[in-house]
């Protein structure tokens, strides 16, 4: 099955929205094992979109549809498709009661352009929309099958993964599917990871092993392509277990996990509590941890010590260290984070301090970090690095080292 996307909506192509629709349904497709060939953003615009329907029944024989479903006058993708199917337009009596049922539980008056929502293609399949009011629909003529889905995510997602996934499963021939898996890696960079799995890049092609970098990390996506789901999985273990062999001390975790959820799960585990002390991160570490559910567990507070006054006087990194060494040192660093453990009584304390840029500082250079650890048994140390980004990515890519450090 060969597939094409088209998203209805001059939002998107005025750049108000991005097609985060098409993103969706194109992850789902891989993992179904259909060819998404193109995907297509067409305005409210009635003979444009007839256009673009006219191209994709010349190259698809899979047509999925998005947004222009709702009840205002420039919602028009049903009435177009409608036309140049030739098929009616008729109410389903179901969508019609339960747009019925929405206005009489919301106490909202219902006007009569909401009843346009219960109109579907004559003979069409329906899906139920369990998160608003526009049915989705779902037809096959002459040997193209189209999908009509609604607009806003929060709808369309849920109704694909309950309803339309099912539909065009049922209509598949070729039972190959697509199964990947995301392997994380961080404190290698992508062009030495990539030497040292470089026969591996070039020889595969099932499964295929796909790196890319972003922030700091480095990604590997191995995908297979197979009918089974167990032997998908096989060979992706076996291509997952030979990269591991050769870079596995770079390698934190897989799919969709971060640094700082590994993190929040490690202390988790070992049921310890974490406070931190810092400087040029401006409290980014700690704004990341308490992003994950669960990180109140684990995590006690801490203190955003910018100035050398704050550091001195509330966090008591002593005279003689910013004197001698000053505050981008590792002394400073090893203060801050032992003070900070014990002042907010926590197992582990870390912190963070140093030159983030534009401009140097005690001359030191930019991107110049020490990020201390301290550890109840007594144990402190530091961290040095030596950063080369701009500001912003030298503050986030400080944070990921500390959560690195730690999962050491
Ligand atoms: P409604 O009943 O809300 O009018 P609809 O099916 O008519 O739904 P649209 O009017 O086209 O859909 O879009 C409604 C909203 O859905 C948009 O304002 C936008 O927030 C979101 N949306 C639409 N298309 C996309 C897309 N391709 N990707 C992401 N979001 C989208
Ligand atoms: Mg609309």
């Amino acid at each position: 099955m060969d597939a094409e996307i088209i998203a209805v909506g001059s939002e998107l192509l005025l750049g108000q929205i991005v097609n985060t629709n098409a993103q969706f349904l194109s992850r789902k497709f891989a993992e179904m094992g259909v060819n998404v060939f193109y995907h297509t953003v067409v305005g409210d615009n009635d003979k444009r979109l007839a256009a673009a329907i006219e191209i994709a029944e010349s190259r698809a024989n899979l047509i999925i549809f998005t947004g222009g479903l709702g009840p205002t006058k420039d919602d028009l993708t049903k009435e177009t498709i409608s036309r140049q199917l030739g098929k009616k337009l008729v109410y389903d009596e179901e969508a019609l009661h339960s747009i019925q049922e929405y206005f009489r539980k919301t106490g909202r008056e219902m006007t009569e352009n909401n009843k346009k929502q219960a109109l579907v293609l004559e003979g069409a399949q329906v899906l139920p929309n369990d998160h608003g009011m526009a049915p989705g629909m779902v037809v096959t003529i002459k040997g193209i099958t189209y999908m009509l889905l609604p607009g806003p995510p929060k709808e369309m997602e849920p109704m694909f993964l309950s309803y339309g996934f099912k539909s065009i499963m049922n209509k598949l021939k070729s039972h190959d599917r697509i199964e990947s898996k995301v392997l994380r890696f961080f404190g290698i960079g992508e062009s030495l990871l990539e030497t040292k799995i470089d026969d591996l890049l070039e020889n595969q092609t099932n499964p295929t092993i796909a790196p890319l970098a972003s922030d700091g990390e480095v990604t590997l996506r191995i995908t297979a392509k197979h009918s089974s789901r167990e032997k998908c999985e096989e060979m992706i273990a076996e291509a997952e277990k030979e990269i591991l062999e050769r870079v596995g001390q770079y390698y934190y975790g897989s799919n969709d996990t971060s640094l700082v959820k590994e993190l929040v799960k490690e202390l988790t585990v070992r049921n310890l509590t974490i406070s931190a002390a810092e400087s040029l991160t401006g409290g980014m570490f700690q704004e990341y941890l308490t992003t994950i559910p669960g990180a109140g567990k684990v995590f006690k507070g801490g203190i955003v010590s910018y100035t050398n006054d704050v550091k001195a006087n509330v966090l008591k990194v002593s005279d003689k260290t910013i004197s001698e060494h000053g505050v981008v040192s590792s002394q400073c660093a090893m203060e801050m984070a032992q003070h900070a453990r014990e002042l907010l009584d926590a197992e582990v304390g870390i912190s963070f301090t140093g030159v983030a840029g534009p401009d140097e500082q005690e001359g030191k250079p930019v991107g110049t970090v020490f990020i201390g650890i301290s550890f109840r048994n007594g144990e402190t140390k530091s961290e040095r690095l030596n950063l080369v980004g701009s500001r912003a990515q030298n503050r986030i890519r400080s944070v990921k080292y500390g959560c690195h450090y730690l999962l050491r």
